[in-house]
């Protein structure tokens, strides 16, 4: 078959409820390049949102992948330990924010791993209610999509959802009411402090605090727009919630794990959450997730309440353990500090030229998990600029939820002639559908 049979035997047989940006049938790739099966080479910008960190097959990646295979491929965590994991756990805890975050659950996927600190802020508060926030992502389980809130499509005919839900806004200063009084760009440093004031009224008219377990947030929201809070936000938050007894629960699964240039994202706040969620760039495209939090809060789940049968696969946590050693022999966070303000000179300079005066740009975001939102143009721009990437200059890129926001989620060992590649790419795009 060759490329068009292939994607119509794709459709013909793949459930359509996964919507996808391309066609592309995909055979292999290295670092930051893909290649088709017809061997048409395109830069990737996506690392299958946020995933291959380290770069596609990154080779320590893939050696410690194939020795592990060859030796053990499955220990089931019901039954046995499996020395990578034990292995992945100590390098795991020289990384983490703070020592107290010091007990690991793993299991396969960001979603699971959401649910699993939901079950356990339940579990340790004896409380029911989560508060989320406006424009999250934390996936497509039943559990999950309950606490999604970026996107309509995902809960459309799919309930009754879980209930005790309960949504605030997210602090987003370029969208906010108060920054369209403002003469100039909005300040993330001086934040109006609207929404913890927006919280406290939820905790007054919604959910009590003594019916609420957790606060759940993306500390940099991903798919709802790529959005840093003020700088204040999350010492408030923290506040609020140990006022009231409430859970912080942080889900890093799309900012964690270097991709802000710090190992998790909500370090930049210098707040340490009760429950941390990670996937994603952990194992460079492997199948782990796992969320670390205090001894004694995990301790008081009952043995047997947790588990799986592919939890914290043992390959798996090999490519974890592989991909922390990359972190440190490549510098990685240093190298997504570097490209980061490459980038964003790049497009400062080149971008926003080629821009009708009534657009109003707004490039933001920490390190390499970059947003770009289009204010004052057309409906549907942002995803129009992606098509052209796509088809016309062989650049991936993806857009946001809602708002004309692009994002760029290279590999954190993307190289600088790769990003002036990119940005050059992305520029072109850009200039195509302006004209
Ligand atoms: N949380 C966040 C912040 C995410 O970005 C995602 C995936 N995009 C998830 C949870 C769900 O992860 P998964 O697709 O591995 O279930």
């Amino acid at each position: 078959m060759n490329a068009n049979q292939l994607a119509e035997f794709g459709a013909r047989h793949i459930a359509r409820g996964i919507g996808r940006v391309s066609n592309l049938v995909i055979d292999k790739a290295k670092g930051s390049w893909l290649w088709t099966v017809e061997g048409k080479k395109y830069l990737d910008f996506t690392t299958g949102i946020g995933v291959t960190s380290t770069g596609h097959c990154h080779p320590k990646v893939v050696k410690a992948v194939q020795e592990q295979a060859a030796k053990l491929n499955h220990a089931q965590v019901n039954i046995f330990y499996h020395k990578p994991m034990l292995d992945l756990i100590e390098k795991l805890k020289a990384v983490m924010p703070s020592s107290k975050l010091d007990t690991f659950f793993f299991w396969n996927s960001g979603a699971e791993a959401v649910e699993a600190a939901v079950k356990l802020a339940r579990h340790s508060t004896k409380k029911q209610n989560i508060i989320v926030f406006q424009g999250s992502y934390h996936g497509r389980t039943i559990g999950t999509m309950s606490l999604t809130t970026s996107k309509t499509i995902y809960k459309a005919n799919y309930g009754p959802l879980m209930p005790g839900v309960y949504v605030a806004p997210y602090p987003y200063c370029f969208n906010c009411p108060i920054y369209k009084k403002l003469p100039d760009k909005y300040n993330i440093n001086n934040c109006c402090n609207d929404p913890i004031d927006q919280i406290e009224i939820l905790l007054k008219q919604q959910t009590a605090p003594q019916e609420t377990a957790a606060m759940l947030i993306e500390p940099i929201l991903g798919e709802g727009g790529y959005v840093s809070p003020p700088n204040n936000f999350y010492k408030e938050l923290k506040k609020l919630c140990e006022k009231n007894d409430i859970l912080l629960i942080t889900d890093e699964v799309q900012c964690g794990y270097g991709r802000t240039g710090k190992m998790f994202a909500i370090e930049h706040f210098g707040v340490v959450p009760d429950i941390m969620v990670m996937a994603k760039g952990i194992a460079s495209g492997f199948p782990l997730s796992g969320i670390v939090s205090r001894k004694e809060l995990m301790d008081k789940q009952p043995p047997g309440s947790m588990g799986g049968t592919y939890a914290g696969n043992v390959v798996s946590c090999a490519a974890a353990i592989a991909t922390l050693e990359v972190f440190e022999e490549e510098n990685l966070l240093r190298n997504v500090d570097l490209r980061s303000s490459q980038i964003l000179s790049l497009l400062d300079k080149k971008l926003k030229p080629l821009l009708p005066p009534q657009v109003n740009l707004d490039i933001r975001g920490l390190g390499l998990m970059i947003g770009i939102e289009f204010k004052g143009v057309p409906y549907g721009f942002a995803s129009e600029v992606a098509k052209e990437s796509l088809e016309k200059q062989d650049l991936i890129i993806l857009t946001t939820s809602i708002y004309e926001t692009i994002r760029l989620i290279p590999a954190l060992n993307i190289t600088e002639e790769e990003v002036v590649i990119g940005i050059k790419k992305l520029c072109k795009a850009v200039e195509m559908v302006v004209k």
